[in-house]
C-alpha cells in the first residue's frame, strides 16, 4: 500500500490506496473517493448488523460520481469486518483498476446495473431472509402496505430470466435491469434481493425496507389472505406521496 496526499487538502486527508492504482484513476478526486469508500464500508457493516447479510454473502457497490468507476466489495469477505483497504475499484466493464483483492463474483451484475440505470448510483445485493422466501418460491412480493408504494411503486417483481449467482449472461442481466426499472428492488429467483438507490443512504434504506415489507407480508400470508392494493389505490398512494408526504425539496 502507498499513501497519497491530496494537495488541495491538509494531511488529515491522507488516504491509503493500493499500489496497483490505475493511472487514469489518479484523476479521481481523492476526497470524493474516500467518501464513496466510507459509504460502502458503512453499508456493508450495517447490512451485517441488521442481519440482512450473513457470513461472506452480500455485495455493495457505489459509482464514483462523474466517472466510469465503481467501488465494490471483494469476494468471499465478511461484510461485518470490511475496511476501506479491502475494497476494489472496477470500471464499467468489470475490469479491476485498483485493489489487492478479487472483486465480488457479482461484479458483472452490479456494473451492468450501474451502466444501464442512471439513477443507480449505489447497488446492494443481500440474501435477507424473508425477502429470500419469496425469491425461493419465484413469487413477487404483493403490494399490501403503503410504504411499499412509497418506496417501490407497487409490487416487488421477480426477475424473469435468471439462472445462477454470478451470472454474466446478457439476457439475464437485461432481465435484472428490466425488473429494476419497475421497482428499485427486485428478487433474484432462488437467490436473494437486489436493490439500488440514487444515494448510498437510499440504497441502504431500500435493502432494509424490502426485508421489513417481506416480513410483514410473510406473516400476513401465514395468518390469512392479505388484500392487495388495486391499481387505483396504488395511484392514489403515489399521488399522496408526491403531493402531501414529507418536506418540500429546497
Ligand atoms: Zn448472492
Amino acid at each position: 500500500m502507498i499513501l497519497i496526499r491530496d494537495s488541495v487538502h491538509d494531511s488529515l486527508n491522507m488516504i491509503m490506496f493500493p499500489e496497483n492504482i490505475g493511472a487514469s484513476l489518479l484523476n479521481v478526486d481523492r476526497v470524493l473517493l474516500d467518501k464513496i469508500m466510507e459509504d460502502v464500508v458503512y453499508i456493508s457493516k450495517t447490512l451485517f448488523e441488521e442481519r440482512l447479510v450473513k457470513g461472506t454473502f452480500g455485495v455493495v457497490s457505489e459509482r464514483i460520481p462523474g466517472t466510469e468507476y465503481v467501488v465494490i466489495t471483494p469476494t468471499g469477505f465478511k461484510k461485518g469486518k470490511i475496511v476501506k483497504e479491502n475494497l476494489v475499484i472496477v470500471d464499467l466493464g468489470g475490469r479491476v483498476v485498483s485493489g489487492n483483492l478479487k472483486p465480488s463474483t457479482e461484479t458483472p451484475m452490479h456494473v451492468f446495473i450501474h451502466k444501464n440505470i442512471k439513477e443507480a448510483n449505489c447497488v446492494v445485493h443481500t440474501h435477507s431472509p424473508m425477502a429470500t422466501v419469496f425469491s425461493i418460491l419465484g413469487r413477487e412480493i404483493p403490494c399490501v402496505t403503503p410504504e411499499q408504494v412509497f418506496n417501490f411503486g407497487g409490487k416487488i417483481p421477480i426477475v424473469k430470466k435468471y439462472s445462477y449467482p454470478g451470472t454474466t449472461n446478457i439476457e439475464e442481466l437485461e432481465s435484472i435491469v428490466e425488473a429494476l426499472k419497475i421497482s428499485r428492488a427486485a428478487l433474484l429467483p432462488k437467490h436473494g434481493v437486489i436493490v439500488y438507490g440514487e444515494t448510498a443512504e437510499e440504497a441502504l434504506d431500500n435493502a432494509i425496507l424490502v426485508e421489513d415489507i417481506a416480513t410483514s407480508t410473510v406473516f400476513a400470508l401465514i395468518l390469512g389472505q392479505p388484500e392487495e392494493f388495486t391499481e387505483e389505490e396504488i395511484r392514489y398512494l403515489q399521488k399522496f406521496k408526491e403531493l402531501r408526504y414529507g418536506q418540500k425539496k429546497p
